[in-house]
This record gives C-alpha cells, structure tokens and sequence, in this order.
C-alpha cells in the first residue's frame, strides 16, 4: 500500500500481521493435491488439504488440533485433542489454500473433514463458515459446505436448528452397535440409535439429504454380515453412503480392503436402493489422511 506514509507502513508492518499462522511444509502429490501443514501462534500445527477435480477445488479444513474422539483407526486422535482452533485459524486455512489457486480458478467446495471433531468445535466452526460463505468473505454457497462428523446428537440437532443449508456427513464406520463401540469408541456415550435419530432430525429440517461415511478396514468391518446390516440400517431412509478404503497409518493394525469386498458392499447396498458412491483417495502419496503430515513432521523434528 504504498499510498500509505513510509512510517505508518512500517508501523503496521511491527505491529500487524494478516495471517497469524505460518506454513510450515507445503506437499504436492502427483495428481495436485496440495497439502499444507500451518503453524499457530502457540506452536501447534495443523493441517489442511486443496483437491483439484474436474471443476471442482475443494478445501478440507480441520477444527481441532488432534481430536477426543478416539476412532482406533485414525491418526489425529492418536494424542486426544489438545485445543480447538480458532474461528480465525479455520479460516487461515481456507485462505491459504484459496491463495494457492491460479487467478482464473475459484474455490467452489469446503469440507469440514480435516483433523478433529468438528461440531465440538461448533461455535468457531459456524462463525468461520459464516464469514467464508459471507458475500463479504469469499462468497462461498452454504449448499457446497459439508461438515463432517463422528456423530455427537445434541451438536447435529444445535446445527440443524442454525438453519444453515450445510450439507451433513455422518461418520459412522459400522453398522451395528458393537461395533462401532469398538471403532468409534464415543458410541458406547451416544449410541447408534440416538445418532441415526438426529441424523433424520437434520434431514427433516433442512431436507438436505445425510450422508454417511464408512471407511472401510479389511477384515474388520467390510464383511458380508456388514454390507447387509449397513443396507438395513439405511434402506428406508434417504440416505447417501461414501465408501471410504482405508488409508494405512504407520504404527495402526489395520489394512486397507480387498477390491472384492469393496465392490460387494456397493452391490448389496443397490440392490437394496441405498445410494452409494466410493471415495477416490486423493493425495495417498502425500500422507492426506487427516493428522498423518502432522505426525510426520513431528516424528522428524523430535529429538
Ligand atoms: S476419525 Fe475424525 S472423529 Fe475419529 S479420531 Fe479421527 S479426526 Fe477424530
């Protein structure tokens, strides 16, 4: 701003910054996947991931720096959670990923699907997406945001009651309520039940249809008992599933699924009129799994 006087601009330049949080360490992985890893003012890191698709450039934000949730099979919840991020820093992410864009391309989708649980984070988490959905921020359509979420009842009905038009995904991994206690241990809190409750909850009041994730761990919860129980559990409701095969982590037991198994659950769920689709995996050779950069880094910088 060199309209400005020389002593105001350095005065500005001590005293101000724009962006709070600094990179850290910027991947690309072969298909364009840009992966960022950020640093907060208080040390902690976080990550956040831009996709390229056909038309699309799509962000994934996190909302927490690591996560209480716990599921057995992911890396952020490793070292539980440590604090939420800010509304500031949630949308550092979505501008620095917005930044790396050509100026001929715009971001046309956020998901809330980065490190942590997004709706214990809620109050940041909406306040950021407002001001990023804001004619005044980036103008980004509340219908192309979906927040993500292992599942917390009274959250999804405090969203649902917002009115906001985000799409809802509901992580939900198994079908049955053993195991998902084993999976996603804050089931054996909410239980599977009160879940699927406020997930119709969510749909009948915003008529967005819910979606659920179930990432898929070979041996584990991609059996055929599995595929069958999932279609009961979602047949008579209007529901869409993304299938997700799993993304090993160094040090976790699990394994990603056979081909087979993948292709027989999306046979029984149609067959049974459950819509489906199945996630391509972005980014696998830049560790984008949520918390896996972060890991990463901070295994090679500690002593
Ligand atoms: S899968 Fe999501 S909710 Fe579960 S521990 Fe990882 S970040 Fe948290």
């Amino acid at each position: 701003m060199s309209d400005l006087p020389k002593a105001l601009r350095r005065q500005l330049e001590d005293d101000w910054s724009v962006f709070a949080t600094t990179v850290l360490h910027h991947d690309v992985a072969p298909d364009g996947t840009d992966k960022l890893l950020l640093g907060c003012p208080d040390g902690r890191k976080v990550e956040c991931v831009l996709m390229a698709e056909d038309d699309r450039r799509t962000v994934c934000v996190s909302t927490q720096v690591g996560c209480g949730m716990g599921c057995v099979f992911c890396a952020s919840g490793l070292k539980g959670v440590e604090r939420n991020l800010t509304r500031g820093e949630i949308v550092e992410q979505v501008l620095r990923l917005r930044n790396l864009l050509p100026s001929e391309e715009r971001l046309t989708n956020l998901v809330v699907m980065g490190m942590g649980e997004s709706l214990a984070n809620l109050d940041n988490l909406v306040a950021a997406l407002d001001r990023v959905c804001s004619p005044d921020g980036l103008g980004l359509g509340q219908r192309r945001v979906t927040v993500s979420t292992v599942g917390l009842p009274e959250k999804m009905r405090a969203l649902a009651a917002l009115g906001r038009q985000y799409h809802l995904a509901v992580s939900l991994h198994a079908p049955t309520e053993a195991l998902r206690n084993a999976l996603v241990p804050v089931n054996e809190k909410v239980g599977l039940g009160a879940v699927m409750d406020a997930a119709d909850a969510y749909f009948q009041s915003s008529g967005r249809q819910v979606t659920f994730e179930y990432v898929m761990l070979r041996g584990v919860n991609d059996r055929p008992e599995d595929s069958a129980a999932l279609a009961g559990l979602l047949e008579a409701r209007k529901a869409h599933v993304n299938l997700i095969p799993y993304n090993p982590v160094a040090g976790l037991p699990f394994e990603r699924p056979a081909p087979e198994s993948v292709d027989r659950f999306v046979r029984v769920l149609r067959s049974r009129r459950v819509s489906v689709s199945v996630r391509k995996t972005k980014g696998r050779e830049i560790d984008a799994a949520c918390g896996q950069l972060r890991r990463r880094f901070e295994a090679a910088v500690s002593p």
